[in-house]
Formats: structure tokens, sequence, C-alpha cells
């Protein structure tokens, strides 16, 4: 019987929804005698423990914190001393930037496997692999961890679906170790202002990509999805170049078109940055003069042509 520990994450007392997610990948790989426990550290953890009583939790262990401010070396103080006292098989959290501050060290310190970003998870007899992405995204990487009894992943937000259902977990209250803090926690950075564009929330985008060629011919995009009642979308050439703001940037570095139903790729070649934020979405348009561009292999409908040619003939039926 193996233990699997996941690090819960919370802003201000509120449970980080990529928590849940986090649960799902490590219920890929837990089998019927292993045991998993969630960790949480807050001010109220009793308050969270019901959140994370999701189908596959065996255990909720709350640790009491000063305050809800994120203090890594408390988190990562917690995850040493519990890794050293139950040696989990795995030790998950969610890929984030509280992550990126506790996790790395944590392995460090546990002498653990280690691997950040993961998007997938599996165990091959006893053995765990971990994939993520390597070479900015191109190829797809297949981690093991040989001689590690313990491995930490950091898992990518928005590919597992959050943990849900319900469960009884045991409750245990852990003491909060002893640790030196050398963070005064300010306050967090206000949200950029997006304008009233919102990429996540849109149902119908029309998204432009360096086939626009020219900023003077943006325009005519913005006019165009206005006329169709769409939201303007772009790649990231587009937002960089300053052609469209950086809020219509769709992708793993821009926004998640989470609830977009039609999606009209113009000019965009289809990278995986790209398609990170888009690929999900049922009705995908492309429209590209290149038959071998790789958006055509996620697009229900693809158009072989001129983006201007094409976005003419939409302008003439709206
Ligand atoms: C860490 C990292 C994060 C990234 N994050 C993102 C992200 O969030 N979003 C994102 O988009 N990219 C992101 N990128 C960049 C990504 O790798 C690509 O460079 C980018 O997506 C390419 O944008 P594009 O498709 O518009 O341009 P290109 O790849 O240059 O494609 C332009 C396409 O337009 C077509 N075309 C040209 N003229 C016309 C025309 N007249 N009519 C029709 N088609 C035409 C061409 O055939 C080509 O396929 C990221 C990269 C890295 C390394």
């Amino acid at each position: 019987m193996a233990e699997i520990l996941v690090v819960a994450g919370q802003r201000d007392g509120v449970l980080h929804p990529a928590t849940l997610e986090a649960v799902a990948a490590a219920r890929t790989v837990k089998t019927g005698g292993d045991s998993l426990a969630v960790v949480i550290i807050s001010a109220d953890p009793d308050g969270l423990a019901g959140a994370l009583s999701v189908e596959g939790v065996d255990e909720v262990i709350t640790v009491k914190a000063g305050s809800n401010d994120f203090q890594p070396e408390l988190v990562e103080a917690v995850v040493v001393a519990l890794a050293q006292a139950r040696e989990p098989s795995l030790i998950a959290t969610a890929h984030s930037v509280d992550a990126w501050s506790f996790a790395p060290s944590a392995a460090v310190m546990l002498g653990s496997g280690f691997a950040s970003d993961v998007l997938a998870l599996k165990s091959e007899g006893s053995d765990l692999i971990a994939t993520r992405a390597g070479y900015a995204e191109k190829v797809l990487v297949d981690l093991e961890f040989p001689g590690r009894e313990t491995t930490l992943l950091t898992i990518r937000t928005n590919v597992f679906e959050p943990a849900g259902g319900s469960s009884m977990p045991k409750l245990t209250a852990m003491d909060a170790p002893a640790c030196e803090t050398s963070l005064n926690h300010l306050g967090w950075k206000e949200p950029a202002d997006a304008g009233g564009i919102d990429i996540p929330g849109s149902d119908f985008i029309l998204s432009i990509g360096r086939g626009v060629s020219d900023e003077g011919n943006v325009e005519q995009f913005l006019e165009l999805a206005d006329e169709m009642g769409a939201t303007l979308g772009c790649s990231r050439p587009v937002a960089d170049n300053g052609w469209l703001a950086k809020a219509r940037q769709v992708g793993q570095s821009g926004q998640l078109a989470a609830n977009c139903r039609l999606y009209i790729a113009m000019g965009i070649s289809g990278s995986v940055q790209h398609q990170w934020g888009m690929k999900h979405i049922e009705n995908i348009v492309a429209v590209n003069t290149d038959p071998e561009a790789s958006i055509f292999s996620i697009a229900r409908y693809g158009i072989v042509g001129d983006m201007f040619e094409i976005a003419e003939e939409l302008e003439n039926h709206f």
C-alpha cells in the first residue's frame, strides 16, 4: 500500500480550484490499497476540509497557519515533514506560482524525483511515469524516476477534470512546523485591466494570426468580429507586435477560450501553444493558405484560402 499526498493551495482562505485538478491527476495512479491524503495550510483549514472531501480523498490534513498569506517556507516545511514521516510514493500539487516557490526546493531537500508542469501520469508496475512537454512544447517527454522512493510533481492546470463527487475523509490536524520566514507578504497584484475583453467567457471567437501581415489590416477584422457578434482573438505574434491587446491572445501564455463553442482561426498556423487555449473547442473553422498548416489537424472545417478573401465573403453576409 502506497501513500499519495496532494498539497492544496488557497488564496485569501478560498481553495484554489486547481487543487482538485491535482487530486484528479493523483487519482489516475491510485490503486485499491493506496491512500490519498490532501494537506491544506490556511488560517482556517477546517473550513476548507469540506471542499476537499471529493471522491478518492481518504484523509485531509489540516495545518493552521497564522494567516492566509502564502508562506513558501511554511509550505516547504510541512511538505518535507509529511514526506519524511509518511514516505509517500507521490506528492502532487498544482503547477502554480505558489508551487514554483516551494516544490523544487522541497524535492531537493527530500532527494525525491521531480517534474514540473506535468500533463499526464501513469504507473507501470511500481514505476511512475510522468509526461511533460519539452523543447518549447515541440515534443512530449515521458519521465521515469528510477531509484526514487518519492516523486514530487507539479500538475499543469486545465488538463485534468477537477475531482468531484464526495467522500468522508479522515481529518488529521498537524501542528505547523516552526520555520523562519524571510518574506513579508505585501499584497496581490491587481489583474491587468482587460478593457472589457473576455476571451474565457466568449462563446464565439474570431481569431487572427500572423497571416494578417500588417497592423493596418487588423481594423477590418475588429469590425468583422463586431458585425458577426464574435469576440476578436489573436495569436501571440499579433499581441506581441502590439497590433491587438494582450487580453485578446489565445494560448498557453494568453487566455483559455474556456466557454467558446465556435472558433474561427484565420492566418494562424496552429502551434501547440496556441492550441493549448482552443483545441478543446468543438467547432473550429480554420482558414489558411497552407494546406499543411497544423491548425487543420484539429479543425472541424478547413478552408485552404486567403483570409482577406474569406473575410470579404463573410462581410457580405453580415
Ligand atoms: C512559452 C511559449 C508560449 C507561447 N504562448 C503562445 C500563446 O499563448 N499563443 C500563441 O498563439 N502563441 C504562443 N506562442 C508562440 C507560438 O509558438 C507560435 O509562434 C505562434 O502561435 C504562431 O502564431 P501564428 O500562427 O499567428 O503565426 P505563424 O506560425 O507564423 O502562422 C501564420 C499562418 O498564417 C498563414 N497565412 C499567411 N498569410 C495568410 C493569408 N493571407 N490567409 C490565410 N492564411 C495565411 C500561414 O500559412 C501560416 O500558417 C508561445 C511560444 C512559447 C515558446
